[in-house]
């Protein structure tokens, strides 16, 4: 669908790039021509990762590295500009999550999610920020969230106040950037039927008939529809295109609010 030179001479920096969605926009990203760092506290992963990218002849490296602590986002940003020479795209995808209901939810627990999802996103965007300014082709931030940060996550208040956070983060920074000829947008994708967290909760548990039909197209996303819209989101396709959130659920959000 896109060109093989689409992201030709960009490098991204993609946490959680070892698994799930992260992993589908490396390899799409890969493959149109970027060269990919993939981070994540589970080096083992991402490294393999990496490896079978590497055999398909695309260029892509790992590095350990765990979003809540500044310090090795930073290492890794500076690692991936030591590797590829520039830093283009930062993709800030790694999150935690996990239900319970707020009555129930520890401060901890609560301080966990939002260390991950939101101060994750915000020292990754910080961290990049000087390479994404110097970027020839001009920087780009996808932060991935999802809707349910906007209209309100019952039983997952620790998500849905860090996803609503990163929102806000990526309006601010794409008026405050935008000067600098960085991008910043979010990606809000619906359930996504071949990844591990749906197929879990919702079609390991009997719930994947009714989960789907929640959607107006009355189906689960896949993978690539997530990679599909980052690259468009990254490429010069969207050059104009910033502070926007790019909603991919299959019209999930809005059955939700016309019912
Ligand atoms: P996933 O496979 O569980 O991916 C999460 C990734 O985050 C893992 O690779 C994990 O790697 C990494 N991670 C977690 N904590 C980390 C930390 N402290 N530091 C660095 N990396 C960390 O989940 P997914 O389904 O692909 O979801 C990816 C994104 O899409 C998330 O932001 C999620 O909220 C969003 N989303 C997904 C769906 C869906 O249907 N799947 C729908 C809406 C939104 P390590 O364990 O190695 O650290």
């Amino acid at each position: 669908m896109f060109n093989n030179d689409t992201l030709k001479g960009r490098t991204a920096l993609i946490t959680g790039g070892g698994t799930g969605l992260g992993l589908e926009i490396a390899t799409a990203y890969a493959r149109l021509g970027a060269s990919v760092m993939l981070v994540g506290r589970n080096e083992e992963r991402v490294q393999a990762a990496a490896e079978t990218l590497n055999r398909d002849g695309v260029k892509a490296a790992a590095a350990k590295c765990d979003v809540r602590n500044y310090d090795e986002v930073k290492a890794a940003v500076e690692g991936t500009v030591k590797q590829f020479g520039s830093l283009d795209i930062l993709i800030n995808n790694a999150a935690g999550n996990f239900v319970c209901p707020t009555s129930e939810l520890s401060p901890n627990g609560f301080r966990t999610v939002i260390d991950i999802d939101l101060n994750g996103t915000f020292y990754g965007c910080h961290a990049a920020y000087p390479h994404l300014k110097a970027s020839k082709h001009g920087g780009s931030i996808i932060s991935i969230i999802t809707m349910l940060g906007v209209t309100g996550w019952p039983g997952a208040a620790h998500a849905a106040s860090a996803k609503g956070g990163i929102l806000s983060l990526s309006r601010t920074l794409a008026v405050e950037w935008g000067g600098d000829g960085i991008r910043v947008n979010t990606i809000s994708p619906g359930p996504i039927g071949d990844t591990e967290g749906v197929q879990r909760m919702y079609i390991d548990a009997g719930k994947g008939d009714l989960e789907a039909k929640k959607t107006a197209l009355g189906r689960f996303g896949a993978k690539v529809d997530i990679a599909n819209a980052a690259v468009y989101l990254a490429s010069d396709l969207a050059g104009y295109v910033t502070g926007e959130n790019l909603i991919v659920d299959g019209g999930r959000w809005l059955k939700y609010v016309a019912a």
